[in-house]
């Protein structure tokens, strides 16, 4: 019999803005597995933890399959009709501004391009944003005030090609782990390239770094106009390129003398001599980059941290050459594509101007349209504020969850919940989001969708199906197409395909260009589907009639897309206020982790992800956690104006003193109280309407409880009444951490609640009433179903040995009582917390191997394999070995 060859389909990662290529593989059976491409030239092969777990997290568990209408499932043509016929009907009574999108960066350009044609061009109004809007809309807004468009300059290999790269509130190492791979490498090959880390916290990324800078929340601004103040002293400025290329310069250096080296100091809270050395560093090297991310954008001066940052580059004319330029990194796959399509409120298509009378005219005419919106619409914030008092009436989110990822949660979900019509569209059936949604209509995920992205170097990529879609779940572009049709627009919305959509979006970026624009895909609008099926990544622009290139560079010969042609340097001088208040003492930092993905949807499928960090936490300095009387594993109440959450202590010199880290992730389908977001208040960046999700006035208290719990299942818990609780999946099923505020009467009652009830179930138990100990361990045959440790401390079982415990057979009494004890028996192992997720290695093996003389990371993927696969967890290995030999030198 005739083997059958697998398909091996090119795509790429749905996660982070790196924009890995990935090929997937569908096995005969069914299974799926992933690698990178080692031809795609963002990533050459490389996979990060979570690239390489996406075959973890296509499974069908809690997909949304089937239109829903008031919690009942419906047929397509139901939902769309009502869809269409809501928002019409609101429309004729309220007028185009009483409806709104709330779409994502998770979108391909193709979904994004037909909504945001929809509403901007047939509905006529701009009531359309993104939850870009809280990732990267000062970069935007930073890049148009000084460029005259959304351009990025630069490319990835600039920061393989610097001599100093220099990264400013981005932890690279988890938020862009390829990316970071990348530098690393190209620092360990020439070990003279120097890294600048400038960050509050000393992230994993600062392991690679000749230099930490641990600056004062929001510092940034006065750090770089002391930059460019010192360059000017130490003449390395161009003035060619200065006199050439740009305006506004002597406005921005008067303004960036404002501070002397005391007041720099002061603002950064940093001290003279880093700060100097950082100064001569910049100034005395030519090829600089400088990385920029959320630490920037997430704050109500984001864009004028950028146009500080930009100052610098445009000053020295450091831009636009190899190994030179500032670039900003995205975080989602295609936050860069919906800038691309007009998907936020105050752009239009093709990186047209929303402000300009003759881009909203060449638009309409290019469209068709009946209208054209007039003025920006509702930003993020503003729009659900205008959810909350009734001005938006009809809402539809499509494949984000804004009850999790706004500041002001609570206000969200409430204003969710009062909107007289909420229409979602998404892949997940049940999100904190999801729930409050009068119409549910399914989405394609990843692996079944179609179509285009573009990465943070201006790369776009094919995502292609090599998964049936389950069930009757549609691609966006199809339900908005369906949805535009029955409002009326037939005609303009006659898309059989994404290619179809593809090339009337490069027909639209060329249209009346003539190189005015910077996003021009022309060379591609002319495509059919076989050339749209064979597409390879491709770097913008990529003009009709002129040879394809890579690595494509925007501004060393200026160039700019402003009316004269030159860059706009701009003072700034603004300063965040200071938040903090005798009740709210501390600065409440959000960010991501390694092994997550916003909140925790997909990557909360995978047990490889979920065992790196399992549970909500708070990174606390040692010092505030003895100012507050806080223990390491602790668990804690983090209070803010606006509402309180209770996570897990995590203390770490990492952090500032003052300041406190905690995770996006974790939502109520996770734990008990972790949504980071009701804590943050909706300030914004009065330029790019971006909210400050990095600068909240929290204090903290440790929870106290009286007693404790942890429990491994083999099914997702269902109703756990317990004050706190954290779930992550695990090998073998679901692993639970437990605390309860007041005694727990009834042991037996809590574990029956939380245990898996099954027949025939046989339950061990074990009550020590002195230590108020009470252990429980269910079987069926030789399987263990679920354990549970109580106890009136935290519960001090090995973790990990506990969860291997589910894929164990536990054939003899004495095997069974080590699990009710929680103990490992004679030749069991505890591993400690899991590093490595790729190969399962936990901390205690790596200190092990350190003890046995492995040190460096590569001995140590030598002997336990830990680091050898996607790379991730090095940065954490190269810190257990340090601070192992540091004890061992004490
Ligand atoms: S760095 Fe990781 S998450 Fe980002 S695109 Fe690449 S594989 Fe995906």
């Amino acid at each position: 019999m005739e083997e059958t060859v697998p398909t091996i389909t090119k795509t790429t990662c749905p996660y982070c803005g790196v924009g890995c290529g990935i090929l997937a593989t569908v096995g005969a059976d069914g299974t799926l597995a992933v690698r990178g491409d080692p031809d795609h030239p963002a990533n050459f092969g490389r996979l990060c933890s979570k690239g390489s777990a996406l075959a973890e997290t296509v499974d069908l568990e809690g997909r949304l399959l089937f239109p829903e209408i008031d919690g009942r499932r419906a047929g397509w043509d139901e939902a769309l009709d009502r869809v269409a016929e809501t928002f019409s009907r609101t429309i004729a009574e309220h007028g185009p501004d009483s409806v709104a999108f709330y779409v994502s960066g998770q979108l391909l350009n193709e979904d994004y391009y037909v909504v945001n044609k929809l509403m901007k061009g047939f509905i006529g109004t701009a009531n359309i944003d993104t939850n870009s809007r809280l990732c990267m809309a000062s970069s935007v807004a930073g890049h148009r005030r000084a460029f005259g468009a959304d351009t990025v300059p630069g490319s990835y290999r600039d920061l393989e090609l610097a001599d100093l790269v220099v990264l400013v509130g981005s932890n690279l190492a988890w938020c862009h782990p390829v990316l970071y791979q990348r530098l690393a490498a190209a620092k360990a090959e020439r070990p003279e390239m120097k890294v600048i880390v400038v960050d509050p916290r000393r992230t994993m990324t600062a392991d690679i770094a000749d230099q930490h800078l641990a600056i004062a929340p929001d510092g940034d601004v006065a750090l770089f106009n002391g930059l460019l103040a010192h360059l000017a002293e130490a003449g390395a400025l161009d003035e060619n390129y200065i006199a050439e290329h740009t305006t506004g310069f002597a406005e921005a250096l008067a303004a960036a003398w404002r501070l002397d080296m005391d007041g720099i100091a002061a603002e950064t809270g940093l001290d003279r001599a880093s700060i100097a050395e950082f100064y001569r560093l910049f100034a005395a090297t030519e090829k600089v980059v400088t990385v920029y991310s959320q630490g920037v954008n997430q704050s109500s001066v984001g864009t004028d941290k950028v146009s500080a940052i930009i100052n610098c580059h445009l000053a020295t004319g450091r831009i636009g050459r190899p190994g030179m330029g500032p670039f900003s990194v995205t975080g989602q796959p295609n936050a860069m594509g919906g800038r691309e399509v007009g998907g936020l409120a105050n752009m239009l298509a093709a990186h047209m101007d929303i402000d300009n009378a003759a881009d909203r005219e060449r638009v309409q005419r290019f469209w068709r349209a009946p209208v054209i919106t007039s003025a920006p619409g509702l930003k993020a914030v503003d729009m659900f504020r205008a959810v909350a008092d009734g001005r938006i009436k009809a809402l539809w989110i499509m494949a984000t969850n804004p009850v999790d990822s706004m500041p002001d949660g609570d206000m969200v979900e409430t204003a969710i919940r009062a909107c007289p019509f909420v229409v979602v569209s998404d892949v997940v059936g049940e999100t904190d989001t999801v729930r409050h949604a009068h119409v549910k209509l399914p989405a394609a995920a990843w692996g079944e969708k179609d179509g285009t992205v573009t990465n943070s170097e201006r790369r776009m990529s094919r995502q292609r199906p090599f998964l049936p879609r389950p069930g009757e779940a549609k691609p966006d572009w199809w339900i908005v197409t369906e949805v535009a049709r029955r409002m009326g627009f037939a005609e303009a919305f006659p898309y059989a395909s994404p290619a179809e959509i593809f090339a009337e979006h490069a027909a639209l970026s060329a249209f009346e260009n003539h190189g005015t624009r910077d996003f021009d895909i022309g060379a591609h609008a002319g495509i059919d589907a076989a050339g749209f099926d064979a597409l390879a990544p491709f770097q913008w622009p990529a003009r009709a009639g002129e040879t394809p290139a890579d690595d494509i560079r925007f501004f060393a010969e200026g160039g700019f897309f402003t009316p004269d042609r030159k860059a706009r340097l701009v003072p700034v001088t603004t300063m965040a206020p200071a938040r903090t208040s005798e009740g709210f003492p501390l600065v409440l930092n959000t960010g991501r982790v390694r092994d997550q993905w916003h909140t925790m949807t997909r990557t909360g499928k995978s047990q490889r992800l979920s065992q790196h960090l399992a549970e909500p936490f708070v990174e606390i300095h040692p010092a505030d956690a003895a100012t507050y009387g806080i223990a390491d594993a602790d668990l804690v109440r983090v209070t803010s104006a606006r509402g309180a959450i209770v996570v897990r202590a995590l203390l770490t010199s990492r952090q500032r003193e003052g300041s406190i880290f905690v995770p996006m992730h974790w939502t109520d389908q996770f734990a008990a109280d972790g949504r980071v977001d009701r804590l943050v208040p909706p300030i914004i960046d009065s330029t790019s309407g971006q909210p400050a999700l990095k600068h909240v006035a929290v204090r903290i208290a440790r929870f106290t409880a009286a007693a404790y719990g942890f429990a491994v299942l083999t099914g997702k818990p269902k109703r756990i009444a317990a004050d706190y609780w954290a779930i992550a999946r695990c090998e073998g099923g679901w692993r639970v951490e437990l605390a309860f505020a007041n005694a727990v009467a009834d042991w037996p009652a809590v574990a029956d609640a939380i245990l898996p009830g099954v027949p025939d179930a046989d339950t061990l138990s074990f009550q020590d009433a002195v230590a108020a100990r009470r252990r429980f361990a269910r079987f069926v045959g030789e399987r263990l179903i679920g354990a549970l440790y109580l106890a009136a401390e935290p519960v001090a079982v090995p973790r990990d040995w506990v969860v291997e415990q589910l894929s164990q057979a536990h054939a003899d009494q004495r095997a069974r009582l080590a699990v009710l004890a929680g103990r490992p028996g004679k030749g069991g192992e505890d591993k400690g917390a899991i590093v490595c997720s790729c190969f399962g290695v936990g901390v205690r093996q790596i200190a092990g191997a350190v003890v046995a003389g492995c040190h460096t990371v590569e001995a140590v993927g030598d002997a336990l394999l830990a680091g050898t696969n996607c790379g991730s967890c090095r940065a954490e290995i190269r810190s257990i070995i340090h601070a192992h030999r540091l004890q061992a030198a004490e």
